[in-house]
């Protein structure tokens, strides 16, 4: 594989054994202006890799090192991410740089395979790392790397999990607002699978962007911070991957 040194300033030393790997877009007009961003020290943000639109990958930062990709976040609980997670960033207009259409900007087959050999190169020196889009662990403030990121192409190739639930059922079972005991169900769930839910029966503003963040992910067809039968079955097979089978 080849992997291109542009050695960035912006890193310091970790605190934590690596387990994730984040993925971002990097939202900008091209892959130049983001690398020479993220290589000026005024910026104050980095991040291991960077994965060109023709699939060239760059290396900003050693990954024994922290690289600054992550910002004020949050995973099962731990809110240092940076500390205990590879960053790449993936070149993509996003939802700043649209298409002339107002559509998102496509990722290439090319750099996918690229995201996909890069993570896989990775793991084999770290082990499995769980896999997550930085509007997981920043549903209040991120939306990369977008709704036409293919997570499902991902999970095919054996990165991260696509859950398989089969009912596109779309009646409502919590709106914004909503005060239910099975509110605090969800956001228990929502905080079991890793999510920085906090139960309070109410599917408050921290929650409605948690569900947008987990349609963005795993129903991009509709995202809308509404609980729908379909959105609890994802819910459901999420938490029953991560749990191990009963003896
Ligand atoms: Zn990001």
């Amino acid at each position: 594989m080849k992997i291109t040194q542009t050695p960035s300033p912006n890193f310091d030393e970790r605190t934590l054994p690596i387990s994730l790997l984040i993925l971002h877009y990097t939202g900008m007009e091209t892959g130049q202006a983001a690398l020479t961003r993220m290589c000026d020290a005024e910026a104050k943000v980095s991040a291991h890799y960077m994965i060109e639109e023709d699939g060239q990958i760059f290396q900003l930062v050693e990954e024994d090192k922290r690289a600054w990709h992550a910002g004020v976040s949050e995973w099962q609980g731990e809110t240092n991410i940076n500390s205990n997670s590879i960053g790449i960033e993936i070149v993509n207009g996003g939802h700043d740089w649209p298409q002339e259409d107002g559509t998102l900007p496509p990722f290439a087959d090319v750099q996918i395979n690229a995201v996909i050999a890069l993570s896989k190169d990775i793991m084999s020196r770290h082990g499995e790392l769980t896999v997550l889009g930085h509007s997981d662990i920043a549903p209040m403030r991120k939306i990369d790397p977008g709704e036409h990121f293919p997570w499902a192409g991902l999970a095919a190739a054996g990165l991260g999990f696509w859950p398989d639930a089969a009912a596109e059922d779309r009646r409502i079972l919590f709106e914004p607002g909503t005060r239910d005991r099975g509110v605090a169900i969800l956001q228990s769930g929502l905080a079991h699978i890793g999510y920085g839910a906090r139960v309070s029966g109410i599917m408050d503003e921290g929650s409605v962007k948690i569900i947008e963040a987990l349609q963005r992910r795993y129903r991009p067809s509709q995202i809308d911070g509404i609980v729908d039968i379909h959105t609890m079955e994802i819910v459901k097979a999420l938490i029953s991957h991560m749990t191990p089978p009963a003896v």
